[in-house]
């Protein structure tokens, strides 16, 4: 068994891309934490988490592997949005093979309440063939998965994404690039001044919330794409949650 220098700085690998995987770094920093964030690369101007960060895929849950061996890390967080599935496996899987800790923090999902009218969904496709039924589509599912709704040459799509999504698309749409935060007046008025009448959106949690309550006091229903399962064993739901679990190690 190799027992750790109390002297050096615990190591986390931190799988990032959401507020909450910042706020981590930031905490574990101010406790002299070696923290490293790893991002995707998705997105040409990321907002930066504290500690260092490394930018672009591992080559699969091998790839991973390796890295946390060479990094020498104690600990990694998978702090990924509830949605990147293939990220979280790669995770779980990585552990298992270095025997490295893994904790997952997973943000809560959104939960209904009354007065809203979702319609759930388990993937995008599902959430596509619904649409199609409403005449002016809001589309807050970021700019990766647009393609099961390019077919439709009939509605109107309004897409809101961080960047401008590329193609495809559907032939008739309008493009709101905007990061948010977005309050539930702001909500109220995007709904109102497109005409809306279903909002599309993946159950994330966190504070794009807003667009929720926006649709429930204007009666629009939501296609709402449920959660997939995660493969994880040590959950927490809060950065603040994940600094008390990991004070254990
Ligand atoms: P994904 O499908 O789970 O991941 C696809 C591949 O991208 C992974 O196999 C991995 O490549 C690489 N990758 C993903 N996250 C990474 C990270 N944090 N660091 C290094 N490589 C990463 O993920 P996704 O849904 O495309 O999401 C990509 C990133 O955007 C995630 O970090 C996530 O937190 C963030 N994000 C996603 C969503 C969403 O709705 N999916 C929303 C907001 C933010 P290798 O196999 O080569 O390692």
């Amino acid at each position: 068994m190799t027992v750790k220098d109390t002297s050096s700085p615990m190591r986390a690998l931190i799988l990032g891309g959401t507020a909450e995987a910042r706020e981590l770094a930031t905490l574990l920093v101010n406790k002299g934490w070696h923290i490293t964030t790893s991002l995707a690369g998705r997105v040409k101007h990321p907002r930066l988490p504290a500690g260092e960060v490394r930018i672009g895929g591992f080559g699969g849950p091998s790839g991973l592997a390796r890295w946390i061996l060479d990094e020498k890390v104690d600990v990694i967080v998978d702090a990924t949005h509830p949605f990147a599935e293939r990220i979280s496996t790669s995770a779980y899987e990585a552990a298992r093979a270095t025997h490295v800790p893994l904790l997952a923090l997973h943000r809560p999902a959104w939960e209904e309440q009354p007065g809203d009218r979702w319609i759930h969904v388990s993937t995008m496709r599902e959430a596509a063939l619904k649409a199609q039924r409403f005449a002016h589509v809001f589309l807050t599912i970021g700019r990766q998965q647009l393609a099961p709704f390019a077919d439709d040459t009939d509605n109107l799509y309004v897409i809101r994404s961080v960047e401008r999504p590329s193609a495809p698309l559907p032939a008739r749409h309008r493009i709101i690039l905007d990061r948010g935060p977005f309050s539930l007046s702001s909500e109220k008025k995007t709904l109102i001044d497109n005409q809306i009448d279903v909002v599309v959106t993946k159950n994330s949690g966190g504070s794009t919330y807003p667009k929720l309550e926006a649709a429930r006091s204007l009666n629009i229903p939501v296609i709402i794409v449920d959660r997939p399962p995660l493969p994880a064993s040590w959950v927490v739901t809060s950065a603040d949650e994940a600094v008390k679990a990991l004070n254990h190690l």
